[in-house]
């Protein structure tokens, strides 16, 4: 049986990054285990492909995630050049639909500035000035971000991966883990009964990583659900109606959706979308009930755990009926975007695009938990509800990881790099 020092589940944009650190700064025997054939297959590479400036992000609630994707904008930029991954600087602008949205720009702008973003990447503009730049958006203010970039985090993910097993990381695909013998070190187990050892495990593995910490004994009070994003392509006439990615203010900020945006693709393409409609498991990318057990065993979370109380909210059951319906009917999505851009039409729109799922977690009271949740067992590290906008801030975001594995002794303080991509030093400065 193999014998791993440290073995990270899932390749994921977020357990490649903490392989490409470890695998650069130590000599130890890592490996990344994934149950797919190639790494970014889930979320990591089913996202809007937005690197965001964090403007958006509430400085005190959410300060790991704006920490990270504001250190992390040079990181992937220098890796997306020096591969040429696509990297389209398009730009934002966040629409304000009235005078009480437009209080919420003005609060982004702050949170922006506190979050490290230049004044001057941050302009509010009146109904006026946002037509001048875009002339089929219709608002009554915006908050134009020029830094936003469009760009392909399957490609980047790859890329750190081929860094990382230059820098000796084995990647172990197709293996599906399904337990784990947890005593001084930890076997896993896989699905074709197959296992390997680790002394130490990182649980990257995204939409189940509450289900892997819960066998580790941690987070066991908390539950999960998963929404579903979906995505409609414009065809491509009209695909320059709009130039510039452009987001609507959350209308429920408590919860962790957002109107569907219109989005500019790294391939060219436009978008709309994502909706959020709950669907049972973290992989039911069509229709809505694919593996009947995990159903069952989700609807058993609903009926007993702190989302049990979300159901009874009766605002979430009506914003979730509006998120269904949009998942039934495209004329019900367009309508969404039509109420900032007009001259859409539903006909515009004939393909779907590639949908993808987030899983935000619940504390016990029933409320989703703002920020990444971080646990360690006696000889486990789990990241868990690692949401938007974890794409963009995974490198920054990793390092940090592995500041906190050295902090706790897990790992050694690392004297040199055999990488020079991303400098480790200077980002556990700045964070
Ligand atoms: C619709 C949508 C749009 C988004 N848009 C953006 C955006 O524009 N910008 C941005 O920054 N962020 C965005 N995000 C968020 C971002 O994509 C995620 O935060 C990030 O990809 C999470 O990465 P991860 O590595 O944690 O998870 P994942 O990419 O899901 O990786 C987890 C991996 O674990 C593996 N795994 C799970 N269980 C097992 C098991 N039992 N055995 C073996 N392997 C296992 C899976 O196969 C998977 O590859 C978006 C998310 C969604 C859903």
């Amino acid at each position: 049986m193999k014998n791993f020092d440290i073995a990270i589940v899932g390749g994921g944009v977020l357990g490649t990054s903490i392989s490409y650190w470890i695998s650069n700064l130590y000599d130890l025997n890592v490996c990344v285990i994934d149950k797919e054939s190639d790494v970014a297959k889930h979320t990591s590479g089913r996202n809007t492909g937005v690197v965001h400036t964090p403007f958006y992000l509430d400085p005190v609630k959410k300060k790991i995630f704006a920490k990270s994707a504001y250190l992390s904008n040079e990181l992937w930029k220098k890796l997306a050049n020096k591969t040429h991954t696509p990297w389209n600087e398009v730009g934002t602008i966040e629409i304000a639909l009235d005078e009480k949205q437009h209080k919420t720009l003005e609060k982004y702008k702050k949170w922006g500035i506190q979050n490290g973003v230049s004044e001057n990447n941050l302009t509010l503009l009146d109904s006026n000035e946002v037509k001048q730049k875009e002339k089929n958006v219709v608002c009554h203010s915006g908050l134009f971000c020029k830094s936003d970039i469009s760009t392909d985090y399957t490609r980047l993910t790859q890329e750190v991966k081929k860094i990382s097993i230059q820098n000796s990381t084995e990647f172990i695909f197709e293996k599906n883990i399904l337990s784990f013998d947890n005593n001084d070190d930890i076997q896993i187990n896989f699905q074709d009964n197959s296992s390997i050892k680790c002394n130490y495990l990182i649980n990257c593995s995204g939409g189940n990583s509450l289900d892997i910490a819960k066998q580790f004994g941690l987070l066991e009070t908390f539950s999960d659900l998963h929404f579903r994003g979906e995505y409609w392509i414009a065809d491509s006439a009209y695909a320059n109606l709009v130039n510039t990615n452009i987001y609507s203010v959350a209308r429920h900020p408590e919860f962790p959706f957002l109107d569907p945006h219109w989005i500019k693709r790294a391939n060219g393409t436009s978008e709309i979308g994502p909706n959020a409609v709950p669907v049972p498991t973290p992989e039911t990318y069509d229709g809505f009930v694919t593996d009947i057990p995990s159903t069952i065993s989700k609807l058993g979370d609903i009926l007993t755990g702190g989302a049990k109380k979300l159901f009874l909210n009766p605002e979430f059951l009506s914003l979730i009926t509006h998120e269904f319906r949009s998942s039934l009917s495209k004329d019900a999505m367009v309508e969404r975007v039509m109420n900032f851009i007009p001259k859409l039409q539903s006909s515009y729109f004939t393909k779907k695009g590639t949908s993808g799922i987030r899983t935000p977690v619940i504390s016990p009271d029933g409320n989703f938990v703002p920020d990444v949740i971080e646990r360690e067992g006696h000889n486990s590290f789990h990241i868990v509800n690692y949401n938007s906008p974890g794409a963009t801030g995974a490198p920054a975001f990793s390092a940090l990881v592995i500041k906190k594995l050295q902090n706790k002794g897990i790992l050694k303080n690392s004297i040199s790099q055999k990488n020079t991509l991303w400098n480790f030093d200077s980002i556990i400065e700045q964070i």
